[in-house]
């Protein structure tokens, strides 16, 4: 577990949303200075679940606005629905890996296999991926070793960071080659999921949010699921269309920040850096969110589940991790309902 990453409330008090990220997101460090990508637009799409009939629901989105979407498929989800990848394929959407099964583990190997798992998965239909994002947003340095040795380029893991410029962490005194690209945290399902049902008002907080990430010189990266929330991608298509048409930001994919990033901003000078006078900003708390206080019965279950590594999706003979905690992570499943 990344000890950094905090459960924190987004949005305006009437409309307002949880998820687990970073505990300061890298704007917060006002050390960063306004980039090449700090104009640009991108859509992360994290597949996790494949509905039949709510999946085509997204096709016009992803027509439309194919220079700015990534799609990272939970391979275990989709292993069935093989054709809907390849359509997407051949839509000419950027495809990456949502893992195969569902989860983050704590340890290397369980990492490993379930990276390496899902990059077979892809390869076999002929796709090379280059791009991770962490089920559930969960980060740890065993995750980043095992997508270094899976020869993965940049992972998405809002428990890392959010709100800020790709950047590389440091494990046991090295720079990582895996390159971390934040975005902005808060998926409009959630809204869906807290029974908010003014789909104008949800659409309103993103426009507010892209408002909020070009006056801080941010990157503008939101995502979203595809769901069974038939309300999505109509929010989506409303968004989509004030950043691109009405912010005129610039449409690009995840892996085209990667390569813009690598290409050009990491490889500034001192003095070129020094020459840029705007500085990365921190936007304000119904964006960047606001940390909430847990009961300690509620810490005590996470710790206790964060020790075993409690997880249901993994088949038993597919647990990589030591004798010890695969017997009580398969007796903790027998107890915990
Ligand atoms: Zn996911």
């Amino acid at each position: 577990m990344n000890k950094n990453a905090l459960k924190k409330k987004f949005g305006p008090a009437s409309l307002s949303v949880f998820e687990t990220v970073a505990k300061k997101s890298g704007a917060g460090y006002g050390v960063h200075t306004k980039s090449e990508i700090s104009n640009v637009f991108s859509l992360r799409i994290d597949a996790d679940e494949y509905y039949e009939d709510k999946f085509p629901l997204y096709y016009p989105l992803f027509g439309k606005y194919i220079d700015c979407v990534s799609i990272f498929f939970n391979a275990y989800s989709f292993k069935n629905a093989v054709p809907i990848i390849l359509k997407c394929k051949d839509l000419g959407v950027d495809i990456q890996s949502h893992a195969y099964y569902h989860y983050v583990y704590n340890d290397y190997a369980g990492n490993r296999y379930n990276i390496n798992k899902a990059k077979k998965f892809f390869e076999d239909l002929g796709i090379n991926t280059i791009g991770f994002a962490a089920p559930m947003g969960k980060w740890n340095p065993n995750l980043m070793r095992a997508l270094e040795d899976e020869g993965y380029k940049y992972s998405s893991d809002f428990s890392y960071d959010y709100l800020g410029l790709p950047s590389r962490p440091v494990l046991s005194g090295r720079a990582c080659s895996i390159l971390e690209i934040p975005i902005f945290p808060v998926a409009p399902e959630l809204f869906i999921q807290e029974g908010y049902k003014d789909t104008k008002r949800v659409a309103q907080y993103y426009k507010d949010a892209i408002d909020e990430m070009m006056r801080c010189n941010l990157p503008v990266i939101i995502y979203a699921h595809t769901s069974k929330y038939t309300e999505i991608p109509s929010i989506l298509e409303e968004v989509l269309d004030y950043a691109l048409n009405v912010k005129k930001l610039i449409p690009k994919n995840m892996t085209d920040i990667y390569n813009m990033w690598t290409s050009i901003a990491e490889n500034k000078n001192k003095a070129e850096k020094e020459s840029v006078k705007d500085t990365i900003k921190q936007p304000s708390e119904m964006f960047r969110g606001v940390p909430v206080k847990e009961p300690l019965l509620r810490k005590a279950k996470d710790l206790a589940k964060e020790f075993i590594d409690f997880e249901r999706i993994t088949p038993p003979d597919e647990l990589r991790c030591n004798f010890v905690v695969k017997m009580l992570k398969l007796l903790a499943r027998k107890i915990i309902r």
